[in-house]
């Protein structure tokens, strides 16, 4: 069969997609980049996080159905009737086989290794479970083989993906021993490096920090779902921490990595109900702006956002947040969507600048660019190999 992908939506839709393909090219099918009237199957691996995710996919689908009607459109990932793969492709071996990574290698520079599937969560405003499940870890070993795996077919750079990471659980051991064991991984002498995918606060924990203080080869990059900084709002979208917690884990992550670790985080405004006082605190808390981060008020925390994913609250019918009252005008929502991602602009900009004159290591891509540990994108030194790891003074 001939066999085009199409995917939308986060890493771990990445990771599910590259298994596929390297399945699917072991098992003798042609993996081509873009549909054609030759084209026999088209996988379309949606994302439902927000209303307009989900209408862009399906407006996606429509389209292929209409352009290619001998070609088969198969739906998966998190979308309404996701269709299960292996019964339609019917040939996909079993997980043993030696996956093909030919095609992988021409496509990415990085490898998306996916850990994790599934959440117990039950945010207010999230859909991800009603398509994702219940939360199911892969196991230890093969989580190793695979890395050794991409290790073998010349990857340098490991990004560790899941629906909810740091669930992560197999054969007794959690996240922190995972990212320890994948960063210990040898691959004769070349160097390799790992990088986390979006985590929870209050999931993760000192452990993880134990895990990445131990390995400078974890990359300096953690990336928090924090959705807002005001505990009214947490407590609203039934979020399982208070700020102060992550307060306290952001500040303990800068002592004990350094003032050149990178925080990221996810948020989401206009969420029902939130008031001024409470995107103020949310835009405070990204800002750095001095925070208590022990509940007696003696510490306080020194730390700043120069990552952020903001998007507008969006109503995902079947979610307890879809039937609350005091919706935000949507007029309210993406004007504070604009001003953090303006603040975030500026503190990307003097993130990027305290860099200068320092030594980065990036991972080459495929137009000459890559990012940084600190996810900081950067040009590649003349004649530097695609997906090799190369140092250099900012
Ligand atoms: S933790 Fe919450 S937001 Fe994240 S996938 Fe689970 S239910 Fe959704």
């Amino acid at each position: 069969m001939t066999i085009a992908f199409v995917t939308f939506g986060c890493r771990l839709n990445r990771a599910e997609t590259l298994d596929l393909q390297a399945k699917c090219a072991a098992a003798g099918h042609e993996v081509v980049a873009e549909p054609t009237a030759e084209t026999d199957a088209v996988v379309v691996r949606g994302c439902s996080v927000t209303a307009r995710a989900q209408r862009d996919c399906e407006k996606k689908i429509a389209h292929l159905r209409a352009r290619f009607p001998n070609a088969r459109v198969i739906t998966a990932g998190c979308l309404p009737n996701a269709q299960k793969i292996d019964d339609l492709l019917g040939t996909v071996p079993n997980p043993g086989t030696v996956p093909d990574f030919e095609f992988h290698a021409a496509n990415t520079s990085r490898a998306y290794l996916k850990v994790q599937d599934g959440c117990s969560g039950r945010c207010a405003f999230c859909i991800v479970p009603q398509f994702r499940g219940p939360p199911r870890s892969e196991p230890f070993s093969t989580v190793l083989a695979r890395a050794r795996d991409f290790l073998a077919n010349g990857y340098r750079e490991i990004v560790v993906t899941g629906c909810n990471l740091a669930l992560y659980r197999s054969e007794g051991r959690g996240l922190p021993d995972l990212v320890s064991a994948l960063a210990e991984l040898r691959n004769s002498d070349v160097s390799h490096r790992i990088r986390l995918g979006s985590v929870e606060p209050g999931i993760c924990d000192a452990a993880l920090l134990d895990a990445m203080e131990a390995h400078q080869n974890v990359c300096r990059h953690v990336h928090l779902s924090l959705q807002s900084a005001a505990d009214r709002v947490l407590a609203r979208m039934n979020r399982p921490y208070k700020i102060g917690q992550v307060a306290a884990f952001c500040s303990d992550a800068v002592r004990r990595l350094g003032p050149r670790l990178a925080l990221g985080a996810d948020v989401i405004c206009g969420f029902p109900g939130e008031t001024e006082e409470d995107f103020s605190a949310t835009r405070s808390f990204l800002g750095g702006i001095r925070f208590p981060a022990s509940n007696d008020g003696s510490r306080t925390a020194d730390f700043s956002f120069s990552h952020l994913h903001a998007f507008p609250y969006s109503e995902r019918p079947g979610t307890p947040a879809a039937e609350m009252a005091d919706s935000i005008p949507r007029a309210v929502r993406l004007e504070r969507v604009r001003i953090l991602e303006k603040d975030a602009a500026e503190r990307a900009e003097a993130f990027r600048a305290r860099l200068g004159g320092q030594e980065v290591e990036i991972c080459v891509e495929r137009d000459g660019a890559g990012y940084s540990g600190e996810y900081v994108r950067f040009p590649a030194p003349p004649g530097a190999e695609r997906r090799s790891l190369v140092r250099f003074k900012a």
